[in-house]
């Protein structure tokens, strides 16, 4: 069975700098302000997208995510954010376990998966992310950290994965312009599939997106795209690029 590529944009509070400015400009905007957003959305409304891949300000389609959701329905919990919240506003998914959340706010493999709960009880799909420190990957660790950050989170939801996209980002090659190799990448898409077949179930392994994160760029997509496991991609600094766009068709 087929599965439908998947590709993400992880926009962060990056400084972001509009089509009208030179990089390293002092005018330059903190990504995230109303003229980003606009640039960014006018740039994919704009774009040629395979109507398969791509279904208002931002044209159906093309769903927005948001980077962390509570694991509580509500209460006085200062600054967070809760399911109901995030679809009342719109919001169809939730990013959860970025490894900038899991290693600057000591977000926990448990913490995680209980989000993960609470957003696909409440009727969010999760972008769940997983992957290795560089000192990880060197101890020869990076399935067994990998599958560990996923056992918690199977552990919390049980056997339906249907509305989960696991998004495999080493460490290492987030923002670094490290881009795993594509054996690098596959052999772990590949360990996570088997991984879903053994723990979840062989209907999981089958269907479920495993995109790939980490320094995804215009030029490298073309050839992690023909990876047998990669689904899809989650992207950082190239989703504020209108060259977004030749990612999100890497696949057409
Ligand atoms: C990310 O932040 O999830 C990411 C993959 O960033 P980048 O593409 O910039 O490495």
């Amino acid at each position: 069975m087929a599965r439908q590529f998947f590709v993400g944009g992880n926009f962060k509070m990056s400084v972001f700098y509009p089509s009208t400015l030179k990089k390293g400009s002092k005018e330059a905007l903190v990504n995230g302000t109303i003229q980003s957003i606009k640039e960014i959305i006018e740039n994919l409304n704009n774009a040629k997208i395979d109507e398969n891949v791509a279904r208002e300000h931002l044209r159906s389609g093309i769903e927005v995510a948001a980077q962390n959701v509570f694991n509580k329905p509500n209460g006085a919990f200062t600054g967070e954010i809760s399911v109901s919240q995030l679809k009342d506003s719109g919001i169809t998914w939730a990013l959860l376990g970025h490894s900038e959340r899991r290693t600057i706010l000591s977000e926990s493999d448990d913490f995680v998966a209980s989000k993960a709960k609470a957003a696909l009880d409440g009727g969010l799909g999760v972008i769940l992310c997983c992957g290795e420190s560089l000192e990880q990957r060197e101890a020869g660790k990076t399935i067994e950290v990998v599958t560990s950050q996923l056992k918690a989170v199977a552990d919390a939801i049980g056997k339906d994965w249907s509305k989960v996209v696991i998004a495999y980002e080493p460490i290492w090659a987030i923002g670094t312009g490290k881009v795993a190799s594509t054996e690098q990448a596959q052999e772990v898409h590949k360990a996570i599939r088997e991984w879903l077949k053994k723990e979840v179930s062989e209907e999981a392994a089958e269907k479920t997106r495993i995109i790939y994160g980490g320094s995804v760029n215009e030029k490298n997509c073309g050839e992690l795209t023909k990876q047998e496991d990669i689904d899809g991609f989650l992207v950082g600094g190239a989703s504020l690029k209108p060259a977004f766009v030749d990612i999100i068709n890497a696949k057409s």
